[in-house]
């Protein structure tokens, strides 16, 4: 429930505030103080679409979600299963808008940084490798010891032009080496950095879904509706992937391959979602996390799972 964005684009939202939806509103005020946040503003989107998330400092649901949670947009009170919704996107709220921003820059922040490492590693070396005058005449009468001695044993060169490229190679080759070694350090950056966002945000799920069952003191009932939404997600995704027009171009081929393979590695790093069953496994067991102990004296909330 985090791609509200892009797809609620070019929907107007309707805000449910006090005066148009005062029972929604309660709700979630009620949830927000339990959760140890402010209340955000709350929003509906008239789609069917199944999504919600939090869209920076409001909560967005669309029609779609209130109704598979069982609720309609014009009831007095909202589901026990909307206030699920709403207690998992407090759960996100509480983390705060940096910790969310934060992974989604790291894989672009960690390439610069690795070969930043790079080019200060590679300045301090130049500096080391300095030489005083006295050194460098040093170096030169050595050189040019060595050269005679080259000259005296290796065959003389059979032309200058031959001379000249392969002097031209040696440079070619220290510049691809150069070249090389910072590509290097940029890849193991945005590979590394994919890796730490996927571990952050995996975590804030599982955070998320922790303040989603302290909230409403339903672990059993919290994993079967995930259920319900991971079904009802896989038919919505099948049904508009049928109606995707096929690309015939090359052209729009490759543009279609790129994109899969793009979304493909964000699914699987930025935007992995624990699976269902790590979700229900952590929900179960969470009493014996230490970790979630602390943050369950941080909600400040004293009903619910551990009762
Ligand atoms: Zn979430």
């Amino acid at each position: 429930m985090r791609d509200f964005v892009q797809s609620g684009r070019g929907m107007s939202a309707t805000r449910m505030d006090k005066r148009s939806a005062p029972g929604w509103y309660a709700a979630l005020e009620k949830l927000s103080a339990k959760a140890g946040v402010n209340a955000p503003a709350l929003y509906r989107v008239p789609t069917h679409r199944i999504n919600g998330g939090m869209a920076f400092d409001a909560l967005v649901l669309t029609d779609g979600l209130i109704t598979l949670a069982g609720s309609h947009p014009h009831d007095a009170r909202p589901s026990r299963e909307v206030m699920m919704v709403m207690a998992h996107e407090l759960g996100h709220r509480k983390q705060g808008a940096a910790a969310l921003l934060m992974p989604r820059l790291l894989p672009w922040a960690m390439p610069f940084a690795a070969m930043t490492a790079l080019y200060l590693y590679d300045q301090a070396n130049a500096k080391k490798n300095e030489q005083t005058p006295k050194e460098l005449q040093g170096s030169i009468d050595r050189a040019a010891d060595e050269t005679v001695g080259d000259i005296k044993e290796a065959p003389a060169p059979s032309s200058f032009g031959d001379g000249h490229s392969h002097q031209v190679n040696a440079q070619w080759k220290e510049s691809a080496l150069h070249a090389g070694r910072y590509l290097l350090a940029g890849a193991l950056g945005f590979g590394g950095g994919l890796l730490g966002t996927r571990h952050i945000m995996r975590h804030h799920e599982f955070d998320a879904d922790h303040m989603a069952v302290l909230l409403t003191g339903d672990t059993e009932g919290y994993i079967s509706f995930l259920k319900k939404l991971h079904t009802a997600g896989e038919r919505q995704f099948a049904a508009e992937m049928a109606k995707k027009p096929r690309p015939v171009h090359v052209e729009e081929k490759l543009k279609d391959y790129i994109a899969t393979q793009w979304k493909k590695l964000m699914q699987n790093t930025i935007d992995a979602h624990p699976s269902l069953d790590e979700r229900g496994f952590a929900l179960r067991t969470c009493k014996n996390f230490p970790d979630f102990r602390t943050r369950l004296a941080d909600a400040a909330v004293g009903d619910g799972l551990l009762k």
